[in-house]
């Protein structure tokens, strides 16, 4: 088959894919800084996944406990991320997301607001103290809404419906990326002195997850396929809290703000389960009992200081997610397999204010009026902490010129990420990065040589799918690939299983190989699958691998064969994946980033 037109060629100094937060924000900074920028996603400007998060942004303003510092933040994120972060890039967030916070609402966002005018701020677990600045449950698309006003009035080319298929090389690094256009499946081509990627997440991997169909690894694995090494890609977070029912929605995420509010969660027997749970060594910052937890939720929704400390059910999301694993594999689990969360003995009024849109979802969905009772909740795939390895100054991967940010960066969040940490990191590292790729653009002069065997072969390999005449369904491959992750790969794991799911996904990327669609290029989803299938398999792999290699539970990672925390073998070594010069997958470990004195002595102050 020939392609319909010859490609379009498209050059900018700065090529950023992606239009979440992060590459909203890297885009912004980027054009401040005198760059050319193009920004391209693969849905419409404003869908990207940052529009679905829900409870907030995490910075330490201080301003419902005036206690908060950086130093805190930093600390809270350490140990939520069994101190497997990237001590800087941590340092960095926690020092920089309050301006990057205010700088959002000078550019027009409408937060929440404390009794006296200030940005208002919720508790979230893991967090020592109300920091989640928020707009009821509908952050996200606040955040969206400011960043892309910001970014189009700045004068940002935006490429909507455009999938990246991949990123061309050279000598000097990366020099451009090659797609198509969605609508019309016309190739494109954009030579770029520096690629931004920003493509957010892995969630589509699994069969149960709170993302959209936009989470297949796409950055990942152009990153993986040219020469960038991939880090902790075992950290994959399953969110304690995802509808069960009914069958259509399972895995809708139900916000930690429920929990934040005081949402209580039950198993079915009424058992207040998660006091069983708690981490011994955390167990002190916890509510000792019921009433000393209903006077913390009684000061926190008045906005008053109290001594009484959290409720149980704001402990970290890794551990509150096994906890419900247990109690319904025990034989404890409500009819449709998940546990109660109960916030409906708050008055209605506080409960449709504050939580608006779990409000509305639940009623819609599952025609559960949260106001009069419980909901039905259960663990869903919800975010992968691994990711591209960057220098935490600037979001450059090893391949100069290549940069990434948002979900798709590792070492920020360790083996697991704090709510309301993820929104902040966009702000944080989409600001750096944006100049990063900025400086690293205007340090070339000369115009990026764009190699055309490359071009070709991208092209090639979208034709392939759609000329062949028999051969495998890409939905059979997905779904097979997703049964085989939630079973193998999920959130306990043993040696068996894993070493089964590799076999299962190098049979499922030979079945890839020979896939076929019927059907032309124009607005065809069973085609564009096939290529996000590719990168599915990718870092499907890479999760296993990774979660093979590390013989030791910690986070979001739980081996049933290893169930304890091996500090003196991993404590200080990230898992990495990279291609070798024939392509195969190598894994292997490199030592943590080293963490200045100073930085230590903040770690270690509140012990
Ligand atoms: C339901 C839900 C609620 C959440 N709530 C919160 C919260 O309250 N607080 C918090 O901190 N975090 C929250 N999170 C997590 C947070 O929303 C995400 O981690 C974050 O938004 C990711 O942003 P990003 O910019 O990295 O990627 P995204 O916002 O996902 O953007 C990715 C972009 O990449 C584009 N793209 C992908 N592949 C390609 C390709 N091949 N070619 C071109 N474009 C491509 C997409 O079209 C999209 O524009 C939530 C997540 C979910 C699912």
């Amino acid at each position: 088959m020939t392609f319909p037109t010859d490609p379009q060629t498209r050059p900018h100094d700065v090529l950023v894919i992606g239009a979440g937060g992060a590459g909203l924000r890297a885009a912004i900074e980027a054009r401040t800084a005198g760059a050319d920028v193009g920004l391209v996603c693969k849905s419409l400007l404003g869908k990207a996944h940052t529009v679905m998060a829900e409870g907030g942004v995490a910075a330490a303003l201080a301003h419902v406990a005036p206690a908060d510092s950086w130093q805190i933040h930093f600390r809270d994120t350490m140990v939520g991320g069994k101190k497997l972060n990237n001590p800087r890039m941590a340092e960095l967030h926690a020092v920089e997301s309050p301006a990057r916070v205010r700088e959002l609402e000078e550019w027009g966002a409408v937060f929440d607001r404390t009794a006296d005018g200030r940005i208002l701020q919720r508790p979230f677990g893991g967090h020592s103290h109300p920091r989640l600045a928020h707009v009821g449950d509908r952050t996200g698309l606040e955040m969206i809404r400011t960043l892309q006003d910001r970014a189009v009035a700045a004068g940002i080319e935006v490429y909507m419906e455009c999938t990246i298929t991949r990123l061309i090389t050279g000598g000097d690094g990366v020099s451009g990326a090659v797609g198509y256009w969605r609508t019309t499946g016309r190739p494109i081509v954009f030579p770029a002195k520096a690629v931004i990627l920003a493509t957010g997440g892995i969630g589509k991997a699994y069969e149960v997850t709170s993302n959209s169909w936009e989470y297949s690894g796409d950055g990942q694995s152009l990153a993986y396929d040219a020469g960038a090494e991939l880090i902790d890609m075992e950290f994959v977070q399953f969110h304690p809290t995802g509808m069960v029912w009914p069958p259509g929605v399972r895995g809708l995420l139900v916000t930690e703000a429920v929990r934040g509010e005081g949402g209580i969660l039950r198993n079915a027997i009424g058992e207040r389960f998660m006091w069983k749970y708690l981490p011994e060594e955390r167990r002190e910052e916890y509510a000792a009992n019921a009433e000393e937890a209903a006077r913390w939720v009684r000061a926190q929704s008045q906005g008053k200081q109290t001594d009484a400390r959290r409720p149980p059910e704001l402990s970290t999301r890794d551990n509150v997610s096994r906890a419900i694993y247990t109690e319904v594999k025990e034989g404890r689990g409500t009819p449709h397999g998940g546990v109660y969360l109960d916030i409906s003995y708050l008055p209605a009024d506080h409960v449709r204010r504050k939580l608006p849109s779990m409000h509305e979802q639940f009623k819609e969905l599952a025609d559960v009026d949260i106001t009069k009772g419980p909901m039905e909740v259960g663990p869903t795939t919800h975010y992968v902490m691994g990711g591209i390895r960057v220098d935490a100054e600037t979001g450059e991967t090893r391949v100069p010129g290549l940069f990434a940010a948002g979900e798709v960066a590792g070492g920020m969040h360790g083996a697991n990420r704090l709510g309301g940490n993820s929104l902040s990191d966009l702000l944080v590292f989409g600001a750096r990065t944006g100049k990063g790729a900025a400086a690293h653009a205007a340090g070339e002069t000369g115009q990026p040589h764009v190699d055309p065997v490359q071009v070709q072969e991208a092209l090639r390999v979208l034709d392939a799918p759609l000329e062949r005449t028999a051969g495998e369904d890409p939905y059979a491959i997905q779904r097979d690939l997703q049964a085989v992750m939630q079973r193998q790969v999920g959130i306990f794991r043993v040696e068996e299983d894993l070493d089964q799911a590799l076999l299962e996904l190098a049979a499922l990327r030979k079945r890839w190989k020979s896939t076929c669609v019927g059907g032309g290029r124009v607005y065809n989803p069973g085609w564009n699958l096939v290529f996000e299938l590719g990168n599915l398999l990718t870092v499907s792999e890479a999760v296993a691998r990774s979660a093979r290699q590390r013989t030791e539970s910690r986070g979001a990672h739980s081996r049933l064969d290893y169930p304890d925390t091996d500090d003196t073998m991993w404590g200080s070594r990230n898992s990495v994946v990279a291609r070798d010069k024939d392509g195969r997958m190598t894994i292997y470990t490199t030592p943590l980033p080293a963490m200045s004195d100073d930085l230590q002595g903040v770690l270690t102050a509140g012990h």
